[in-house]
């Protein structure tokens, strides 16, 4: 069997090698000049539990189960966060702690309650509840090494995919024949499937800090929830931490994948300055010494493609259509969910 996948991120490797695993012929193509080069490589790195998705069971049940599987599969691909803490602020969380501490529990996440003023860097008033739990960092320069390697003679680098036909009993990528073909593009592509218009495209803004050295404790990973909020997360790089806003991150909405990328190739720096402004406004009334704890080190960009719906669903999906799969993306940890659909469907 040969299969055709389009997309070197995370989804489009790990299905690439596991196909090839399963004695495969596989060709992976990425248009751009190395793998994990968008959203994959540029982007929060957190190994999710599913303690973000307090409204999404699908999501949560899916990063639970990925986030084990991950860490036994790729055990030297992610790294444990020493103090992950998760806050329920008094005022601007959607839903109050008793109810977030019931739907994470009821949800099988191992979590612990911790005292709000045990918690060092953070105002406590501000908060109801604040919950402990076990998530990792994804070290994204050591999965770009792994799948480099484990890939070789498989991956087209600088060949983006631009064509696709069903016709004669195989799916013609390029004008070449294959049996099957995947599309792990996160939405660059049409679809494949015939499926369209049940996701849009968030081109995203990120900011990299530097943790100030002379700090006594590990600086933990502080996340808020639930609603429109923020988070500070370390890094694969010891003292880089990317700060995130669910109102700030977010350039825009746009239908389709190529106005996203516009978006960015329009942002100038003014507009990181606007951006790097609100988000540390947002952060000072929470964590009053952000910014002398802190030095910003630079922007990270990337593109979302988010299902449509206020119930913030991450969850991964696969669609076929014929001969080809069209993946649409949740989480990092949910490459496993969609390989196995894929692999059961051909195999
Ligand atoms: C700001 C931000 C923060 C996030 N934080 C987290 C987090 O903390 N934890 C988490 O689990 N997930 C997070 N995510 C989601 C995570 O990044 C995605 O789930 C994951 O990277 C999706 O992987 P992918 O392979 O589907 O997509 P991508 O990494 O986008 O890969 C798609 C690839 O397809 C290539 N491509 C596009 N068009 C073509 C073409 N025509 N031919 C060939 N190749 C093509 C692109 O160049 C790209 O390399 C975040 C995403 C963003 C943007």
């Amino acid at each position: 069997m040969r299969v055709a996948v389009a997309g070197g991120g995370w989804y489009g490797c790990h299905i690439a090698s596991s196909l090839k695993a399963h004695g495969v012929s596989v060709d992976l193509f990425e248009k751009n000049d190395c793998l994990f080069s968008e959203a994959s490589g540029n982007n929060q790195f957190r190994l999710h539990q599913g303690l973000h998705y307090a409204r999404s069971a699908q999501t949560r049940y899916q990063s639970r189960d990925g986030y084990h599987r991950f860490a036994e599969r790729y055990p030297k691909l992610s790294t444990p966060v020493e103090n992950n803490i998760y806050l329920v602020p008094k005022e601007a969380s959607l839903i109050d702690f008793d109810t977030y501490f019931s739907i994470m529990l009821s949800s099988g996440i191992s979590i612990e309650k911790i005292p709000l003023k045990s918690i060092d860097h953070i105002d406590a008033g501000r908060f109801e509840g604040a919950v402990r739990c076990q998530e990792r960092v994804v070290l994204t320069s050591a999965a770009r090494g792994y799948f480099t390697k484990r890939l070789n003679g498989t991956v087209n680098l600088n060949h983006a995919v631009t064509e696709v036909q069903q016709r004669d009993g195989h799916v013609w990528v390029d004008g070449v024949a294959y049996d099957h073909f995947i599309d792990a593009t996160w939405g660059a592509l049409p679809s494949a499937s015939g499926e369209s218009g049940s996701v849009y495209f968030e081109p995203t803004l990120l900011l990299y800090y530097r943790l100030r050295e002379d700090l006594s404790a590990p600086f933990p990973a502080i996340t808020l929830v639930d609603g429109d909020l923020w988070s500070i997360y370390p890094t694969e790089d010891p003292g880089v931490f990317t700060l995130s806003s669910v109102t700030h991150t977010p350039l825009g909405r746009y239908e389709n994948k190529s106005r996203a990328y516009e978006r960015l190739a329009a942002v100038d720096a003014n507009l990181i300055d606007e951006k790097r402004r609100s988000m540390e406004a947002e952060v000072h009334p929470y964590m009053p010494g952000f910014k002398e704890t802190f030095t910003f080190v630079g922007p990270q960009f990337a593109i979302k493609t988010k299902p449509k719906g206020l119930s913030e669903n991450r969850a991964c999906g696969v669609a076929a259509n014929g001969r080809c799969f069209n993946v649409q993306s949740g989480k990092i940890d949910n490459i496993f969910y969609a390989t196995d659909r894929i692999l059961g469907a051909l195999l």
